[in-house]
């Protein structure tokens, strides 16, 4: 178990999924909690040899791999969890996850660990006033990212690291609009460090251009492509970029459907209803 110090108080234990935490008089803040009980249980355990008690805890949204550690905490005892009012919904009810992915009741493989997380009892909407809350929706309805008192921001999902979108170009977001804008907010902010989803960014500016050049792309490929039916041109999507299983198609399709909502709003694609099938064309 590592437990890397960014600045002053704030801390990071890198994992898949980055785990923040902030110090205060042996009491620990951790934002977010990683897919499951298995890293959080190291990190408790951890910080319980040192003489640190885990106080509370920030979800900057309720994607099931930054809640999945939630649980185990609320079960040792930590009453303490926040997050902004539509994400607290979600993190409460970790089931709407798979079901608004799906758009009706979800399948069972759509019940697996990385779309819905153990339930959380009570989560709170009133962050504590000594972090800095930014709104970061576009990624997930109402994702925030936390500003420390050392300046250190943790701004989640907002973008992904170079890795990431190599592998998935889609890039999960359910909102292109503001999912673009918060990029270009986050540049312009004033932080000492930024840590996103895979721990310290380094280059923020490079990391955010080829976040926006991937969506590009993809509105590229799909203008390219029209006129053509909807279904068509997520096939071949879904095969250039190799999905593997049923539940990835439909999670794939979120972040397709946002970049179509994008275009439509934009003036750039119509819809319309043809041989029983969605249309699109050119405007
Ligand atoms: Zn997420």
């Amino acid at each position: 178990m590592e437990m890397l110090k960014v600045s002053g108080n704030t801390y990071i234990f890198p994992g898949p999924t980055t785990i923040g935490l902030y110090l205060n008089d042996n009491k620990a803040t951790i934002i977010d909690t990683g897919i499951d009980e298995n890293g959080i249980r190291k990190i408790f355990n951890y910080l319980n040899e040192k003489g640190i008690s885990i106080n509370s805890v920030i979800n900057t949204h309720s994607h099931a791999d930054h809640i999945g550690g939630n649980a185990y905490l609320e079960k040792k005892g930590v009453e303490n969890f926040y997050s902004s009012e539509i994400e607290s919904f979600f993190i409460r009810n970790t089931e709407f996850l798979p079901q608004y992915i799906f758009g009706s009741k979800a399948p069972k493989f759509m019940q697996n660990k990385f779309l819905m997380a153990e339930r959380t009892k009570n989560v709170k909407t009133m962050l504590p006033d000594i972090f800095k809350v930014i709104d970061l929706t576009g990624h997930s309805w109402q994702m925030i990212g936390i500003l420390t008192e050392d300046d250190i921001l943790f701004c989640a999902d907002a973008f992904y690291s170079e890795n990431i979108v190599l592998k998935h170009p889609l890039l999960f977001h359910i909102d292109t609009e503001n999912f673009l804008k918060k990029m270009d907010e986050i540049l312009n902010m004033n932080y000492k460090k930024i840590i996103s989803h895979g721990g310290i960014i380094n280059d923020a500016e490079r990391t955010i251009n080829i976040n926006k050049n991937a969506i590009v792309n993809i509105i590229n490929k799909i203008i390219d492509s029209l006129p053509n039916y909807m279904d068509s041109i997520y096939s071949s999507l879904s095969m250039d970029l190799n999905f593997n299983s049923p539940w990835e198609f439909y999670l794939n399709m979120v972040p397709f459907k946002s970049i179509l909502t994008y275009l439509e709003r934009n003036n750039k694609v119509k819809f319309s209803l043809r041989e029983g099938k969605i249309y699109l064309d050119k405007i």
